[in-house]
């Protein structure tokens, strides 16, 4: 079946990625891309780094938009539907529900993403309504809400000591403001990247300044209602702790926002409920295609390994390329990547390529605390799978490159040794 009319749900970095490949593949028909933000698609990740940033030069404040609403319709010829929330889909008309519009394809491309999780009595569409002082850190207002903050240099409390609840506190101490992470964890990232490199980054905090308290939850938030509204004033912790807080950023996890695909047939997780794809990212109804953080996808780098990315460069590559196999299925092929993604954490770059799923994580150079780097690799029978490293930009790619040719665990170890020495820096 010719495709005249390919719809993409969710305008953000996949979304975006596939409307642009479609056009660059040559496709010249109907292109509609659905997004329930009212903004044009800009960049995350500068959200917890530079946007917080108290120094201007590095686009601190500024939203980084990734293309504009004119450039998409006017040169992408994009029939772009911005503030418009997807429903539901019907894949036996191939109709997606936009409320009471149906909006007919002929290929689909889902890239709705994920969508942070709340604490408890949180959720600002829960029933008792929205907790003032409460936020996540996924989309430009919740970065201004942060950085307002910041900026008033409020007593802030994190709650999650993942990646983007790591940078929120970088960017507290870089203003030189008392923060506090809580984390249930004894070690943080143990389950992203296991205990090694959670060990090294407890060290980054201590550091800077920060108060992590570790293996410790949230009983509760205490709240006050001065005018009526309901407002935070505390994080009480399961060890009987009060922290005082003006500001409670949730850094918790995120879930897939798969919730308009239910009882459509596209096939979910059983767990996150994400969209299964094959390495093509193919569903299992044809003509449905995703990709991107919605998007749990096998590849074949890791022997079929399915894993759901939250990473940058996955939604941009996979974005285009289930655009190009929406096209053109008879043409697609599995796509072999090595996942990628980065952190900034006080001054320092985190890097991290391939997969933590191993039979071993080793600690190849430990100079974090003189000033040099980290290299932590992690090992599946004789290969090399997985690299974590920190401030040794050069050498991850070079790590990368060897997870990519499956390389030998003991030339790997070798060559990271050798990179991370003084010397060789
Ligand atoms: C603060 C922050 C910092 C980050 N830092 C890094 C980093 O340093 N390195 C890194 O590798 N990655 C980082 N990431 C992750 C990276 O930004 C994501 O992996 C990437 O944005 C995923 O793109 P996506 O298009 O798949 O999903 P999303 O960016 O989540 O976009 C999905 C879009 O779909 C919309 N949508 C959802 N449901 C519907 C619906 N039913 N109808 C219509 N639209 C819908 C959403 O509103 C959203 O606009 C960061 C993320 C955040 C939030």
């Amino acid at each position: 079946m010719s495709v005249e009319r390919l719809v993409v749900v969710g305008a953000s970095l996949a979304g975006l990625r596939a409307v642009e490949a479609a056009r660059r593949a040559g496709y010249d028909g109907e292109l509609v891309l659905v997004g329930d933000e009212v903004h044009a698609p800009y960049d995350r990740p500068p959200l917890s780094k530079a946007f917080l940033d108290p120094d201007g030069e590095r686009g601190a404040g500024r939203v980084m938009e990734l293309r504009t609403a004119e450039a998409l319709r006017d040169e992408l010829r994009v029939d772009l539907r911005l503030g418009t929330r997807a429903t539901g889909l019907d894949t036996a008309a191939r109709e997606v529900l936009l409320g009471d519009e149906r909006v007919p394809y002929d290929a689909l491309v889902i890239a709705t993403g994920s969508v942070p999780r709340w604490l408890p009595g949180t959720d600002p569409g829960g029933p008792d309504g929205p907790l003032e002082g409460v936020t996540q850190l996924r989309t430009v207002d919740d970065a201004r809400r942060v950085r307002d903050a910041l900026e008033a240099g409020q007593r802030i409390v994190v709650v999650g000591a993942g990646f983007i609840g790591s940078e929120v506190a970088s960017a507290a101490r870089k203003r030189g403001l008392p923060v506090t992470v809580v984390e249930a964890l004894d070690v943080p990232l143990t389950r992203s990247v296991g205990a090694e490199v959670g060990v090294a980054c407890v060290g980054l905090h201590r550091a800077a300044g920060t108060d992590l308290r570790l293996g410790v939850g949230v009983a509760g938030l205490d709240e006050e209602t001065p005018d009526g509204r309901r407002r935070v004033r505390a994080v009480r912790l399961t060890d009987g702790t009060t922290l005082p807080a003006d500001l409670v950023v949730l850094g918790i996890g995120v879930r897939p926002a798969t919730d308009w695909l239910e009882g459509s047939g596209v096939a979910l997780h059983d767990g996150d409920r994400g969209v299964l794809v094959d390495a093509t990212m193919a569903t299992n109804v044809p003509g449905v295609w995703a990709a991107g953080d919605v998007a749990h996808v096998e590849n074949p780098l890791f022997d079929g390994e399915q894993h759901r990315l939250e990473h940058w460069t996955n939604a941009a590559d996979h974005g285009a390329a289930a655009a190009r196999h929406a096209l053109d299925p008879a043409a697609a092929e599995p796509v072999v990547t090595v996942p990628y993604f980065w952190s900034d954490w006080y001054g320092h770059r985190l890097q991290f390529v391939g997969t933590p799923r191993a039979e071993e994580a080793r600690v190849v150079v430990d100079d974090l605390a003189t000033g040099g780097g980290l290299v932590v690799l992690y090992r599946r029978e004789d290969r090399v799978v997985g690299a974590f490293v920190v401030d040794l930009p050069r050498v991850v790619m070079k790590l990368r490159r060897r997870v990519l040719d499956r390389g030998p665990w003991e030339e790997a170890v070798a060559f990271a040794t050798d990179a991370g020495t003084p010397a060789s820096r």
